[in-house]
C-alpha cells in the first residue's frame, strides 16, 4: 500500500522554543503485583474499594500508587520504591502508599522534575473498577499536585487467566512523562 501524500498530515516538529523541548522529557516504567486473600483491604490509588479480599502486602499494597512510584523514580533515575521504601522496615509496615506517593513527589521537585502524564492500568477480575475510576483519579492528582487530566487510570480484567484471571492477584502497570 502506497501513503496518499494528499491525506498524510504534515509532521508538526517542537519547536526548540518550547517549554517541553524533547530532549528535557524522560519516561519511566512500572509495575507491581500482590496476591489477593480474604480479608485484607483493598486499597487503589489510595481509595478504598468495597471487596471482600484485599492485597497482601509490607505497606497498605496498594498497586496502583507503587506502580505510578516506580514509573516516576524511573524516570528521574532516582531507582525504585524498594530502595526508598524497604518493605523490611517497620516504618513502612501498614503505612498508606500515599506517604510514598508524596515522597516521591518531593523527591521529584527537588531533584528538579515536572510531572508530564501518568497513565496506569489496574489488572484485576473483581470487583469492576469502572465506578471508582473518577474518584481514583481525582485522589492521584490531588496527591501529586496535578491538574485534571493529567493522570489517566484503567482498568482490564485477566480474562480468566493467569493468577489475575484467576481473581488470585492483583497487578498495575504505569508509564510516567517528566520534563526537567
Ligand atoms: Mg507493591
Amino acid at each position: 500500500m502506497t501513503l496518499d501524500r494528499e491525506s498524510t498530515p504534515p509532521i508538526r516538529r517542537v519547536p526548540r522554543s518550547s517549554p517541553i523541548a524533547l530532549s528535557t522529557l524522560r519516561v519511566g516504567i512500572g509495575n507491581d503485583l500482590h496476591p489477593l486473600v480474604l480479608g485484607r483491604k483493598l486499597v487503589l490509588g489510595g481509595v478504598h474499594i468495597p471487596f471482600e479480599h484485599g492485597p497482601i502486602g509490607h505497606s497498605d499494597g496498594d498497586v496502583l500508587i507503587h506502580a505510578i512510584c516506580d514509573a516516576l523514580l524511573g524516570a528521574a533515575a532516582l531507582g525504585d520504591i524498594g530502595r526508598h521504601f524497604p518493605n523490611t522496615s517497620r516504618r513502612w509496615k501498614n503505612v498508606s502508599s500515599l506517604v510514598f506517593l508524596q515522597r516521591v513527589r518531593r523527591k521529584l521537585a527537588v531533584s528538579g522534575h515536572t510531572i508530564v502524564n501518568i497513565d496506569a492500568t489496574v489488572g484485576l477480575e473483581r470487583p469492576k473498577l469502572a465506578p471508582h475510576i473518577r474518584r481514583i483519579t481525582q485522589k492521584l492528582e490531588s496527591a501529586l499536585g496535578l491538574k485534571p487530566g493529567q493522570v489517566s487510570v484503567k482498568a482490564k480484567s485477566g480474562e480468566g487467566l493467569d493468577a489475575v484471571g484467576r481473581g488470585k492477584a492483583i497487578r498495575a502497570d504505569a508509564v510516567a512523562l517528566l520534563s526537567s
